[in-house]
């Protein structure tokens, strides 16, 4: 199937180098398909992106400006910019940012640059919802009943709206990402929700403009991925499901689609083509449409004039490079198979792991990415913006990675998908696999009875708390196994410690954790090969199997599993493949306010072990006198009074082993 287009014979209308106006997961997908074809790669970033792997992977890098969008990704003539400085004759937009803006289509050519996409009177025309069914509905697809039209006064709108019945939907002309919808049950609703959909689309768009449609109760988001080259020729690749939605926004993708029987899928299929050809339509693209299970009826939505994010699920089941036919398609290659030769193998699916809390209303989260791995599996595929040690910031879209799933049929797929989630590990930051895992697991999304509305329906965040004590209980025995080994690990590389130390673990070590704004009291000793451990009522026997690098492997109660544990100062990141990831936080045992420096407060700079003091509590001390002698990384410090003043109090005692930080004692001046 590779040779889907027919090769241009004159090689100086060849792309020999792409820059990639886009950042993220995409911007190194395409890097891939960039490299296997022998093109040159062109990243442009901005300041927050500087250390982010797509960059590196790109054989030049180009910063173009601030973290902001407007003043990088979104700037317009920045980018046309660096695809000159750089030598690139073709610029790959990616999707968002100006992936479907037909001004900056049209600037590229302006400019002699190829924008890899379709002719821009394609772009434009369907960026507007109101002429793309005006289009749509004069070449025969399918389209929502509903209103259109240009007159935007609240009376025709409100005319035109009980004309359509309801449940009806208000939706921006010019939108795009859910914003400026309203679903409207009532005519006394009516109005309210006008003003706010206009608003919020002249606030999101600049354009007021809405629509008006019947609104499809129990709705399947179906689309078709369609291509076109510039000699007329057009195919579909078949469908994708993408019914799972929160907000209008897709959560899961699949394909095939486990409702379309074959009738349908090629009557779809076809409608999809008429789509294509009423555009005359010269790139990848995605016809959207909403389905009614209930008479297998179909309507069309929107056509997507760009790369869309789930399109690896059409790759895996096609085997077809969608980068590499758009770039072919987009230097002038006509299209080399036909219809026919389209094949659909197995099934896909994909989840987009998002940096938000499922238990805090879907918050979005930033942050430091401590750890990030996932496991080796047939038919796993990561498309990842990120790498452990990456930051998160507050600039961009909090999708961190796509997790996609080939089998070799949807209940193979589903059980793989229910593996790699309970394996991949990302620690650092809040992200919503537990909640990706329990959508995979509910048996109507497993026997694909769903509607748009089911996570709105089904899912509420108490649904994450269950097993949530036991839960905690094995996430503190874990990361109080980790810490003893980490301190074992410390002082044996303390040269002063008493070769004895061990015996310092024959009474009870207490620490205590914070977990979900709980305080628990965690206590343990050393005995004999393996840790006593007691929290609360219970008592739990913990060995330690092996540690390599972040991952620990345990034996609690004679049950051997493995965790990664990170930490960032006193928080905790644990996961494991039954608990999933839990945080913790190790508290103080004696608090002192943080970050404040107490004036004549002596501290340890790094681990270290007391070795002497020489002052009593009470006692005057001079500039200058010596007050402790402390050891630390294989040498002996003697810590100096820096000022006069009374000894106020002594932390320590001689021969106790302290953490970083720890204060030793306090001097009061006089
Ligand atoms: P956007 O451009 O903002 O993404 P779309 O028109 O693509 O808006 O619609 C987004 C989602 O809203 C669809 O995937 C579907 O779930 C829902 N939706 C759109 N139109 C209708 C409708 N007429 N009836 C029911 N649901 C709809």
């Amino acid at each position: 199937m590779d040779m889907v287009f027919l090769e241009c014979n004159k090689i100086d209308e060849m792309i020999h180098t792409i820059l990639i106006a886009n950042r993220g997961e995409i911007a190194s997908r395409i890097i891939r398909s960039c490299r296997s074809m022998g093109i040159r790669s062109v990243a442009v970033y901005s300041e927050a992106d500087k250390n982010a792997p797509f960059v590196r992977d790109a054989d030049v890098a180009v910063l173009i400006g601030d973290s902001a969008p407007s003043a990088s990704y979104l700037n317009q003539d920045k980018i046309i910019e660096a695809a000159k400085k750089t030598g690139a004759n073709a610029i790959h937009p990616g999707y968002g940012f100006l992936s479907e803006n037909a001004d900056f289509a049209d600037l590229c050519a302006k400019n002699k640059l190829i924008f890899i996409g379709p002719n821009s009177e394609a772009i434009r025309a369907m960026g507007s919802k109101a002429m793309a069914k005006k289009i749509m509905q004069n070449a025969g697809v399918p389209v929502v009943p509903g209103y259109e039209g240009d007159e935007q006064s609240i009376e025709v709108l409100t005319n035109e709206a009980k004309k359509i019945g309801f449940p009806l939907l208000l939706k921006a002309s010019a939108g795009g990402g859910g914003k400026g919808m309203r679903i409207v049950h009532t005519v006394e609703q009516l109005k309210e929700a006008i003003v706010s959909a206009k608003s919020e689309a002249q606030n999101a768009f600049g354009d007021d403009h809405l629509i008006i449609e019947k609104y499809i109760a129990s709705g399947r988001h179906i689309e078709f991925q369609i291509f076109g080259d510039q000699h007329n020729n057009y195919i579909h690749l078949n469908e994708r499901e993408c019914t799972i939605q929160r907000r209008y926004q897709k959560v899961l993708e699949e394909s095939p689609s486990p409702v379309l029987n074959e009738t349908t899928r090629s009557t779809m299929g076809e409608v999809a083509i008429k789509a294509a050809a009423a555009l005359k339509y010269d790139n990848a693209g995605t016809v959207e449409f909403i389905y009614d299970h209930s008479n297998a009826s179909f309507y069309f939505l929107e056509v997507n004039t760009r790369l869309q994010v789930e399109h690896p699920v059409t790759e895996e089941v096609t085997g077809l490079d969608l980068v590499k036919l758009q770039i072919q398609s987009a230097q002038g290659d006509q299209l080399s198979i036909q219809q026919e030769d389209v094949q659909s193998n197995g099934y896909a699916m994909e989840l987009r792991l998002y940096a938000e809390d499922p238990m805090n209303n879907f918050m979005p989260a930033t942050g430091t990415v401590l750890h990030f791995s996932w496991p080796k599996l047939e038919g796993l595929r990561i498309e990842s913006a990120i790498e452990s040690g990456s930051e998160i910031t507050v600039f961009y879209d909090p999708m961190i990675a796509k997790i996609i799933i080939k089998g070799e049929n949807r209940q193979e797929a589903f059980r793989k998908m229910q593996f790699a989630l309970q394996q991949m590990v990302c620690l650092g930051t809040v992200t919503n696999q537990n909640f990706l895992q329990y959508l995979v697991k509910h048996p109507q999304i497993i026997a694909g009875n769903y509607d748009t509305h089911f996570i709105q329906d089904f899912f509420t965040s108490d649904l994450m708390h269950a097993n949530h004590e036991k839960d905690a209980q094995t996430a503190l025995l874990a990361v109080s196994s980790y810490n003893w080994h980490q301190r074992t690990q410390e002082r044996t590389l303390l040269a002063a410690i008493p070769s004895g130390w061990r015996n310092n673990f024959s009474y009870m070590q207490t620490d205590k954790y914070e977990i979900k704004e709980a305080t628990t009291t965690v206590q343990y000793r050393n005995l004999e090969g393996h840790l006593h451990f007691k929290i609360g009522q219970m008592e739990h026997k913990v060995s330690l199997i092996n540690v390599k690098d972040s991952q620990i492997r345990l034996a609690i109660d004679g049950l051997q599993m493995s965790f990664h544990i990170a930490s960032d100062q006193q928080k905790y990141f644990v996961h494991n493949e039954q608990i999933g990831t839990v945080h913790l936080e190790l508290l103080e045992r004696f608090p002192i306010p943080k970050k404040q420096k107490i004036e004549g407060a002596y501290e340890a700079a790094i681990p270290s072990t007391i070795l002497r003091i020489s002052k009593k509590v009470g006692e005057a001390v001079n500039e200058g006198d010596l007050l402790m002698v402390i050891s630390s990384m294989k040498m002996e410090n003697s810590i100096y009074a820096d000022a006069a003043g009374i000894v106020a109090d002594i932390y320590v005692e001689e021969g106790q082993n302290v953490a970083a930080g720890k204060t030793l004692l306090q001097i009061n001046k006089n």
